[in-house]
């Protein structure tokens, strides 16, 4: 095919995104080209001391596309094939790998697709075209591809957790994440969800998905409003979404004894927490952290997706063009009643 520029959004700052042209990416013989479909924005790819540690950059890791054209030593998959296609991908070899612990195989945090997902087409490099692309059903569509990984990002989540089937379970904050754990763990079999936001939409939202309670933290004291609707218990799993300090204080003083507090999303690196050993023993609370997802939970999500368990209509509020990526991001990051915002494409003409 020939080598037209493409159009790329690409990050300098928070809110400072740029529609750019580049060259169009050119695979090598293990190497795939695919044309984004949609592309979903993260939530930690709008906070603002994540993106100045790594601007200016295309992000965008939850793309959704059609393979264009393929290297030559390429089988496994054909052209045309709509895929899923995971940023990061383990080798499948190491020493993190064998025991399952992908996020800190060396191969998956050097793996990327380039230049990301924010971009009318991306090169899928080896290792992520045979560690973690996944072809999509047809039931599943563009806007739930976008959703595989933010969702096996919530399978981790859970699995991390421990028992949900019979759990009570308290989700501190309801945006994306938080209404995708109230899904899965709904679907897990959870005795009790509770959710709890400052934001009353997205607690109704909440409600409609099936989370049997929700708690405004606007409303006072979180901790205080969870002891009264579990009988002083406190919650047996607790998922802590806000990436503060503060959050993750609170999330420990509504973890029931014996019970799993899960850091969701990743603190500043600067920031530190005060901790009660005498506590933690005592009340025997797990701390939990859960960073991001490999290729087990991708195929997990993915059939998900293909039972319905999680639709786009759930999630997904916005969509607006590349053209547009500007005002997504700002959609993202500052609308209220934003849950997911995507970045579609035009099917090509
Ligand atoms: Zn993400
Ligand atoms: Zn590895």
């Amino acid at each position: 095919m020939s080598r037209e520029a493409m159009k790329v959004a690409r990050l300098y700052d928070y809110l400072d995104v740029r529609i750019e042209d580049e060259p169009t990416p050119r695979p090598g013989p293990r190497e795939a080209l695919v044309r984004t479909r949609a592309c979903g924005i993260c939530s930690g790819d709008v906070v603002p001391w994540y993106i100045r540690k790594k601007a200016p950059l295309v992000f965008g890791h939850e793309p959704v596309g059609e393979i264009v054209e393929l290297g030559r030593a390429v089988t496994h998959v054909a052209v045309g094939t709509r895929v899923f296609v995971h940023h990061h991908a383990p080798c499948l070899a190491c020493r993190a790998c064998r025991r399952g612990e992908f996020v800190q195989c060396p191969t998956w945090r050097a793996s990327r697709i380039v230049p990301g997902g924010m971009a009318e087409y991306f090169l899928v490099p080896e290792t992520n075209l045979f560690g973690d692309t996944l072809a999509l059903p047809e039931t599943v569509g563009d806007e739930e591809g976008a959703l595989v990984e933010p969702i096996a990002c919530v399978v981790k989540s859970l699995t991390r957790a421990g028992q949900v089937a019979g759990a009570s379970v308290l989700i501190i904050g309801l945006g994306v994440m938080g209404q995708l754990h109230v899904l899965l763990a709904k679907h897990r079999g959870a005795r009790l969800v509770i959710g709890a936001d400052l934001i009353a939409g997205r607690c109704a939202r909440a409600r409609q998905l099936g989370a049997d309670r929700v708690i405004d933290a606007a409303a006072g004291d979180l901790a205080a409003q969870l002891a009264d609707a579990t009988d002083g218990d406190g919650a047996e799993i607790v998922i802590v979404g806000p990436a503060t300090i503060d959050a993750l204080e609170i999330g420990l003083a509504c973890a029931a004894k014996g019970g799993t507090v899960v850091q969701f999303m990743g603190t500043p690196p600067d920031a530190r927490l005060q901790l009660s050993p005498y506590d933690l023993y005592f009340r025997e609370v797990r701390l939990v952290p859960s960073y991001s997802c490999g290729p087990i939970e991708t195929r997990a999500a993915l059939q998900y997706l293909a039972a319905r368990v999680v639709t786009a209509r759930d999630v997904v509020t916005h969509r607006f063009p590349l053209a547009a990526a500007g005002e997504a991001y700002r959609v993202a990051a500052e609308d209220k009643s934003a849950i997911k915002t995507l970045v579609t494409f035009a099917p090509a003409s």
